[in-house]
């Protein structure tokens, strides 16, 4: 049932104290309080977002789910499709999978930025990328939502590591907490808004995110203009009191016996408004009412089928030397398969995310299930424990030497790679290393199958192997996913959503990863991901965006306005043609990359991107619509998004790293780049937004028209400190300190930058 603000005020104005107080905190771990009397019911939670990990009834932390749930590709592999329909799937199917065991909001998705591929939850997260990250994760909310399921967009914010999370205090510049670590929450925020945002454990420039009123209050609620409930992940509340004053509402999980004391007191002795409490309910309470009782039933089968269908276009084929796939499994004689993995699959991370799979395959059976009956299949573990690894790899050797094709499936084993935890390094176990390159040297036809969360270093057999598929952590049915796409079945289209780099050293957040002494410094400031190896010039294993396909695309025809207003949306199309000969879908990724900026810039930014599924010699035209804020930057200086008067290359490529079309054009803008002071001339003070917000609040309307006299050169183009002089006290000396000192509270100087 909806209720009216009127009606929310009224209840509000029913329930005591105690019940107030009662229902800002969660009544079990996963459910918030009901109060039985006024007919405000309890809603449920669980976490996701691959999967629903119902343990509702167990009520008991890190409990696993005894509910069998459909698995998805968790989000790094979701994300490395590119495709914000197939979000939108998943949203969708997961939410059908929440009616039908009655929960109202999924606990997710997790939308912070890869910073390191150490991050133990990267696997969790989308990608390097905020533009990307936020694309995928608007479809995939809006998949949700619009069933009447509920999400928490999560974790908000700079939630990068695993090492201390619970302390951690991020000491993040102001430029890159708006550009990198906050632009996919304010885009999506923005987009989609998220029935809830889950703030974070640890801490941003020395406040706790869950009481950090200059992310919580000033940006979240009123930049943005989130009305949402936000909620604490769980346990992440510092202070109660402070966290309700700057907006957190409920605090999860629940009853909290000590702080519901604390906000007692804290209202009795007058140090907390009630009214602030009734804010906070009045979104509890919102949130609540939109939750909707009704329970479906749902065919799991045809959710396997999606959940399929995520894995297939997740996938990403990085290395395909003498189009050795697809291999053609109607005329294959024999095959290995090694490693494990094959039938005891790594397919979804570990931690608050993990959920009990509806089904799983295994690549072994699909294989074995899907090539003829007279070939030949062989299987050996290749390493299983330490004592008997060597009996193993010889077995794997010796059967990789007699077949047609060798499929290893490797990856980075669970104790690798969890919540709770950063990665060590980015290597491979050794144990693997050792066995694939043994391996390569008897068969030549030889395809590794990857399954990790994140980025991983292959360096040392990678030239030996002509064949690699990135399969990701797949979800349930991953295995027949990889299974088609080595088969042909399926084309593959994914693109990486990170960039592999050579060497963990070679990563941007490396001299400050994880921190010390409870702080991490992210003084890589800007340059996270391809923006810092491009500006670097440093050579990756596999750039960010690269996925290969087993057709290939022509990009044609360009067309953009050579020179536009930076205020306007500006158009830009092209043609795309499949001339391979087979259908196929390619990702058409589109980056801006700024001539001369005054502030430092990357080199280029990801800004659009477009999923085209082509048939054989087809050819679509593709349509961009780009506006102010893909041609902008937080300008550390100004305190907001500006676009500079400059020249811009518009690019069109294939991954960051092949750029198959560019122009450049010319963006008309009147934005400036660097902060007013005395010094500036009165033209600079009324030609800037800021500056002339100060001189309007200062002075009278006949003073700006004084100033605005664009006749009298005298004045304008004379500092701002000559101006009492010059015009003769009609503007003093006391209104000319006062101009400054609005301009610089406008501007919100006094913040960290
Ligand atoms: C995690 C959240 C999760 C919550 C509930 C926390 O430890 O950080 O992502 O939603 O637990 O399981």
């Amino acid at each position: 049932m909806n209720y009216t603000d009127i009606e929310i005020d009224n209840l509000i104005e029913e329930l005591t104290l105690e019940e107030k107080i009662k229902l800002c905190s969660g009544a079990s771990m996963w459910t918030t309080e009901e109060i039985k009397r006024l007919g405000i019911p309890s809603i449920v939670m669980t976490d996701g977002p691959h999967g629903l990990r119902y343990v509702v009834e167990e009520n008991e932390f890190g409990a696993t789910s005894d509910k069998r749930t459909t698995c998805f590709p968790t989000s790094s592999a979701l994300a490395s499709s590119w495709n914000k329909d197939l979000l939108y799937l998943v949203g969708k199917t997961l939410a059908e999978e929440a009616k039908s065991l009655g929960v109202n909001i999924i606990l997710g998705p997790g939308i912070n930025i890869k910073r390191s591929p150490l991050g133990g939850r990267n696997f969790e997260y989308f990608s390097e990328d905020p533009i990307l990250t936020a694309d995928m994760a608007s479809g995939f909310i809006k998949g949700v939502q619009d069933q009447g399921v509920g999400t928490s967009l999560k974790h908000y914010v700079c939630n990068n590591q695993e090492y201390k999370r619970f302390s951690i205090n991020v000491k993040v510049a102001e430029r890159a907490l708006r550009e990198i670590y906050l632009h996919a929450f304010e885009r999506v925020v923005k987009e989609v808004k998220p029935w809830t945002i889950m703030a974070a454990y640890n801490r941003v420039n020395g406040t706790p995110a869950t009481q950090n009123n200059y992310l919580l209050n000033e940006i979240l609620r009123k930049e943005w203009g989130y009305d949402g409930l936000i909620i604490s992940d769980w346990g992440a509340v510092h202070d109660r009191i402070e966290a309700l004053k700057t907006g957190l509402d409920l605090e999860m999980p629940g009853p909290t016996r000590v702080n519901s004391e604390k906000i007692m007191k804290a209202i009795e002795k007058k140090d907390l408004e009630e009214k602030i409490l009734d804010h906070s309910l009045k979104r509890i309470l919102k949130t609540v009412f939109k939750a909707k009782e009704n329970k479906i039933t749902v065919d799991f089968d045809k959710h396997d089928e999606i959940a399929k269908k995520a894995a297939e276009e997740s996938i990403v084929l990085m290395k395909n030397e003498n189009n050795l796939l697809p291999i053609d499994f109607d005329r294959l004689n024999s095959i290995t398969v090694i490693g494990e993995m094959a039938v005891n699959p790594r397919y979804q991370g570990n931690g608050s995310s993990k959920v009990t799979p509806y089904n799983l395959s295994d690549g072994f059976t699909v294989i074995k299930n899907s090539i003829p009956k007279s070939a030949e299949l062989y299987y050996s573990s290749g390493y299983k424990s330490d004592e008997d690894s060597e009996k193993q790899l010889k077995d794997a050797v010796s059967k990789a030497a007699k077949s047609d094709y060798v499929i290893v499936f490797a990856g980075i084993p669970e104790e690798f790679e969890s919540e709770g935890f950063d990665r060590k390094n980015i290597d491979f176990p050794e144990i693997q290393n050792k066995l694939i390159n043994e391996v390569a040297k008897v068969n030549k036809n030889m395809v590794v199958v990857l399954n990790n969360g994140s980025a991983v270093n292959m360096s040392t057999w990678i030239n030996q192997v002509p064949a690699i598929l990135e399969g990701w952590l797949p979800g349930q049915a991953g295995a027949k996913a990889i299974v088609n796409v080595i088969r042909g079945e399926v084309n593959p289209s994914g693109k990486l959503s990170e960039t592999f780099p050579m060497a963990l050293e070679h990563n941007p957040s490396h001299l400050n990863f994880p921190g010390v002494n409870e702080e991490v410094k992210y003084a890589e400031g800007i340059y996270i991901g391809y923006r810092y190896f491009e500006k670097k010039n440093i050579n990756t294993q596999f750039p960010f965006g690269h996925g290969l396909s087993y057709t290939e695309f022509e990009y044609e025809s360009l067309n953009v306005k050579k020179e536009v207003k930076a205020e306007n949306n500006i158009k830009v199309n092209m043609k795309i043609k499949n001339i391979g000969n087979r259908a196929g879908k390619e990702v058409v990724q589109l980056y801006i990359s700024q001539k001369n900026p005054y502030y430092d810039r990357p080199v280029k930014e990801l800004k659009k991107f477009k999923k085209v599924d082509l048939d054989i010699g087809e050819s679509k035209k593709i349509e961009f619509t780009l506006s102010y804020r893909d041609f902008a930057y937080y300008n550390p200086e100004i305190g907001d998004w500006i676009v500079e008067n400059d020249k811009y290359e518009i690019i069109l490529a294939s991954s960051s790293k092949d750029i198959r079309l560019k122009k450049t054009i010319s963006v008309k803008s009147k934005d400036k780049a660097h902060v007013l002071d005395v010094n500036d001339p009165v033209i600079d003070w009324l030609d800037d937004r800021i500056g002339k917000k100060a001189l309007i609040e200062v002075l009278n309307a006949g003073q700006i028209d004084y100033l605005e006299d664009k006749e009298n050169i005298y004045i304008t183009e004379r500092p701002l400190y000559r101006l009492d002089f010059l015009s003769e006290n009609m503007i003093t000396e006391e209104e000319i300190n006062k101009i400054i000192l609005n301009y610089r509270i406008f501007r919100g100087d006094n913040y960290f930058n």
